[in-house]
């Protein structure tokens, strides 16, 4: 793609606009950043930089008066001004697209609605372990466009990719996709559940039988989408055996090349069923990458879990806490109740997403002894869970902990599993999890 000279909108000041802005600029294009935010930060660099910059409301002629676009996740397809630009002919592609045309390093790309950061991160272990130079990015942090923009010499890309950023490509072709699951999430963004599931299913459209889709079979959705696409593909499995893909029976059993492995899961750092699922993802990508038996074995015993997602906090008076902050939907929390020992307390709510609740029924009534809800959620939450277990609200997260404490009994855990994202009360589900902590440090201080 030829940049010198075009007219450019980066919609969308954050992180990875202000790369994109920069990247932009280094090929000589005439640059506008725009946001809707009055007050959003733009750094000094740019500032000074011959970049136009709006802030504020967004004007259609910003949009329309370009020649591509590029979008942020966080800004939908469907805003007039967007709208408006692509029934004017303008080009509208999202930063792993861009990424993507100014690269040949092949990609791994792990989308799913959970489970994306954890099996991104083991990868890169799992990469580094075995000596690779892995460039790590897309939604876990760092931009996609920064590794275009500096040195490219990695072996390959491990690119965590949500359905916002699948939403506004046209070429992005990884060499390994990676589909986890997809239940609901997203709909206060999505029109409806296919929408968002047609957002990931993005992810396998330009792959060729040259490359890789490793699918859970047990996602009935995504097992579906396997059958129109034209990538290899590797199924895996937490509950049956696989003929050609991996997966878990007294071990994880999966392919490299045509070699049948297995590698036992004592000593293996990350626990429970959902967990066995990012495992056999991640170990489907490093089999077709050639990576061996023992330097898998030794990612697998190495690997240190990521904190605000199933962490265990501490055990005071013979009661364990556990943080999941990072479970933002129904599936993660679903997960998570499923996976620990009962009887749980379950600390639940925040920001409502749009979803539903109920698939949480069948876990809580196996598991839960008690729900004390925080946040906005918390009314839609006691009307689909009524016929649960006993629910109180509880007005800080706070309060939530030391309420549970109290009614929990020595081998009762008390879970952070909020199946809601946080920015009702909370900066982030990382603020949220550290309010969680902080409060266990004080009662182990009251109590101990
Ligand atoms: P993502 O990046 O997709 O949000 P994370 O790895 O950060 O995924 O995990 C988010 C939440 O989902 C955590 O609560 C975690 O315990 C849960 N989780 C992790 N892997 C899976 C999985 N394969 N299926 C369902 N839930 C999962």
């Amino acid at each position: 793609m030829d940049l010198e000279g075009k007219r450019v909108l980066v919609a969308g000041a954050g992180k990875t606009g202000i790369s994109t802005a920069r990247f932009l600029l280094g090929k000589n294009a005439q640059v506008t950043v725009s946001d809707s935010n009055l007050n959003a930060v733009i750094p000094e660099d740019l500032i000074k930089s011959n970049v136009n910059i709006t802030t504020g409301p967004h004007e259609n002629s910003t949009f329309t008066d370009q020649d591509l676009i590029i979008i942020s996740p966080g800004i939908p397809l469907t805003i007039e001004p967007i709208v408006k630009a692509k029934s004017k002919g303008v080009e509208i592609i999202s930063e792993i697209e861009l990424a993507y045309l100014f690269t040949e390093t092949p990609i791994i790309a792990i989308t799913g609605t959970n489970g994306k950061t954890t099996t991104t991160t083991l990868l890169q272990h799992m990469f580094e372990t075995s000596e690779k130079k892995v460039f790590t990015g897309g939604n876990i942090g760092t931009p996609l466009i920064e590794y275009v923009s500096g040195n490219q010499d990695a072996d390959y890309i491990i690119a965590e990719i949500s359905s916002f950023q699948l939403e506004a490509i046209n070429k992005f072709r990884p060499y390994i996709s990676i589909l986890l699951n997809i239940t609901e999430d997203h709909l206060d963004r999505y029109d409806s559940f296919d929408d968002y599931a047609a957002a990931k299913k993005n992810i396998f459209a330009n792959q060729k039988d040259t490359e890789f889709a490793i699918i859970n079979i047990e996602d009935k959705l995504a097992a579906k989408m396997s059958e129109d696409i034209k990538a290899n593909v590797l199924f895996f499995s937490t509950k049956n055996e696989i003929e050609n893909g991996a997966y878990y029976k007294d071990g994880f059993h999966f392919l490299k090349g045509s070699e049948k492995i297995r590698i036992d899961e004592e000593g293996v750092t990350l626990q429970g069923e959902h967990n066995r699922e990012n495992i056999l993802s991640a170990l489907s990508a490093a089999g077709i990458c050639n990576l061996s038996y023992e330097n898998l074995t030794k990612a697998l015993h190495t690997f240190k879990g990521l904190p605000h997602r199933m962490e265990f906090v501490d055990c005071i008076n013979g009661i364990n806490f556990f943080n999941d902050s990072k479970a933002t939907n129904v599936g993660a929390c679903l997960k998570s109740i499923s996976s620990i020992k009962p009887p749980i307390i379950l600390i639940a709510g925040g920001k409502d997403k749009g979803g539903s609740y109920l698939p949480l029924i069948n876990e809580i009534n196996k598991n839960v002894q008690e729900i004390i809800l925080v946040g906005e959620a918390q009314n839609r939450i006691k009307k689909e869970l009524a016929a649960t277990v006993p629910m109180t609200s509880a007005i800080t997260l706070e309060k939530a902990v030391t309420e549970a404490f109290s009614k929990a009994k020595e081998g009762c855990s008390i879970l952070l599993s909020p199946a809601c994202s946080s920015f009702d009360m909370f900066d982030s589900y990382v603020h949220r999890g550290n309010v969680f902590k902080t409060a266990i440090e004080e009662l182990r201080i009251k109590f101990i």
